[in-house]
């Protein structure tokens, strides 16, 4: 049987799964066909984000961040709780459960909008036909009108420096799952994962280390911020260490042996878990790109245009697969998008609103430019920043450390960038990319009021510092190129 459809989406991750739907609510047939296999053996929509990504990370986030708090910070409210236990199979239990739950969210909205999901391989076969392959060995061909391609990315092995074993040296998702809370923990890579990781095991008790090539950390982000983040990070025991090149990793009976040059020396740590976290790359793997005349870029990348077409007629990709910010909303959004001009709407993303968060604690958020790639480009620009040290709400809630920075245009006031750490930063950056997406001044932030008491009145006090006017902390200003 050669079934046909409007259109076929091959990954079921956040670029695929809302690319069918929103394909679906416009009145296509469509079929969605998704790969993903769990440790398990269970098949699941939702990709890396919802099963071995975003979701179960922020689950063990929150758990280990509460057995911190009982720990550590309960006292301080007058709260007695006696010894605090940790019952590790039961996080995981739960994590499994919140992943499950989201996953099979993305199968009922696939009921309620008629996409018709498939578990199993989907292949490019050229004019316009995709080859499915069920898990158990079923094998069909389909033809679409247009076919996207969703497939996501998978981490970068350091296959010579590094490579994963399962056992001691893991990948991200294998770091979701240890069955006991490793004595000494080491990851190469200070970004996000790295990062969002190191902050589970270490405050579940892992003496964690963190091994980064650049001497910045975290260069993508405005450096007030980062290095406040870093200073945060270590206050609470992580051992960051920058500038730290990884040449070798060996595995043994007794742990991992790390070996690494620092400021032109080379060392040793040993481990008894190493996590690589050192980025991911396109996943493209039996996908028939050469045949579908589909091109790669020269680092594996899908190529495509403005549209999200490919080089293949009536073959379009979006998502981590053809590069950009390797980020599930960014992923939602071309999706989204490219149902809509299929459909014959105008659509676009506006690649300079992506917002950015990292999960640690405090968290750290941030959209547009920092002050250094302002300066970069020269811009000449003016910055404000306000420390919710002066926040009355983060008084209250015991969560004082962090600061909220803009950076505008000198001569416009037109808002270039926002970037914070602080307490509930992932939810207060969602006012910055709402402002700059309408083109937002300074002076529209510093008009608009914020209630009070909320964290939200430091994104208010950092707009008014930069021109002078915060009320409640001192004005950090500077302006020049
Ligand atoms: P990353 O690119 O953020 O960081 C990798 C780090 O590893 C870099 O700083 C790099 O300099 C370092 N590195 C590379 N080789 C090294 C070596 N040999 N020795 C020491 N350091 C080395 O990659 P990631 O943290 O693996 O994350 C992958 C992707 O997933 C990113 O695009 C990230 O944005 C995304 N992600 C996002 C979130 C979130 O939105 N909260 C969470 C997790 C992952």
């Amino acid at each position: 049987m050669n079934e046909s459809y409007d259109m076929i989406v091959i990954g079921g991750g956040p670029a695929g799964y809302p690319a069918a739907i929103r394909a679906a609510q416009l009145g296509m047939k469509v079929l969605c066909i998704d790969g993903w296999v769990n440790h398990d053996g269970s098949y699941s929509f939702g990709g890396t984000c919802l099963n071995a990504g975003c979701i179960p990370s922020k689950a063990l986030l929150e758990s280990s961040e509460l057995y911190h708090r009982a720990q550590h910070e309960l006292a301080v409210h007058g709260i007695g709780v006696g010894e605090v236990g940790l019952d590790l199979k039961k996080m995981l239990d739960r994590k499994q459960a919140v992943s499950k739950a989201n996953s099979g969210g993305v199968k009922l909205l696939f009921q309620a909008n008629k996409v018709t999901g498939v578990f199993g391989t989907g292949k490019l076969l050229g004019q316009g036909k995709v080859g499915y392959k069920s898990h158990d060995g079923q094998e069909q061909t389909y033809s679409a009108k247009h076919i996207v391609v969703a497939t996501g990315s998978e981490p970068v092995n350091l296959a010579k420096v590094a490579p994963f074993d399962g056992e001691r040296i893991v990948d991200s998702w294998g770091a979701l799952e240890f069955a006991e809370v490793p004595g000494r923990l080491g990851i190469i890579g200070a970004g996000v994962i790295g990062v969002e990781l190191g902050s589970v095991w270490s405050r579940l008790g892992a003496k964690t280390v963190i091994l980064e090539a650049l001497p910045t950390f975290l260069p993508m982000v405005d450096q007030q911020v980062a290095k406040e983040g870093l200073r945060q990070l270590t206050k609470q025991g992580l051992d960051i260490r920058l500038g730290a090149k990884v040449m070798g990793a060996k595995s043994g009976k007794d742990g991992v042996t790390v070996e690494f040059e620092q400021g032109g020396k080379t060392a040793t740590e040993v481990f008894d878990k190493l996590i690589v976290a050192v980025g991911r790359r396109p996943y493209t793997k039996d996908l028939g790109c050469e045949v579908a005349g589909v091109q790669l870029d020269e680092r594996g990348f899908v190529k495509v245009d403005a549209n999200y077409r490919t080089s293949a007629a009536g073959v379009y990709a979006v998502g981590d697969v053809i590069g950009g910010a390797m980020l599930a909303h960014k992923g939602i959004e071309e999706g989204v998008v490219l149902a809509e001009q299929l459909a014959g709407e105008k659509s676009e993303v506006n690649y300079r609103t992506v917002p950015a968060v990292i999960y640690t604690n405090p968290e750290i958020a941030w959209v547009g430019m920092s002050e250094e790639q302002a300066k970069a480009a020269g811009i000449e620009v003016k910055t404000g920043s306000s420390p919710f040290a002066a926040n009355g709400r983060a008084r209250a809630i015991e969560s004082t450390a962090g600061l909220v920075k803009f950076i505008s245009d000198a001569k416009t006031d037109r808002v270039l960038g926002v970037h914070m750490i602080g307490p509930y930063v992932s939810e207060l950056i969602g006012e910055a990319v709402t402002a700059m997406e309408y083109g937002a001044t300074t002076a529209d932030i510093q008009l608009t009021m914020h209630a009070h008491p909320t964290l939200s009145e430091t994104v208010h006090e950092a707009a008014l510092a930069v021109d002078g006017h915060a009320i409640h902390s001192a004005n950090k200003r500077k302006s020049g190129i």
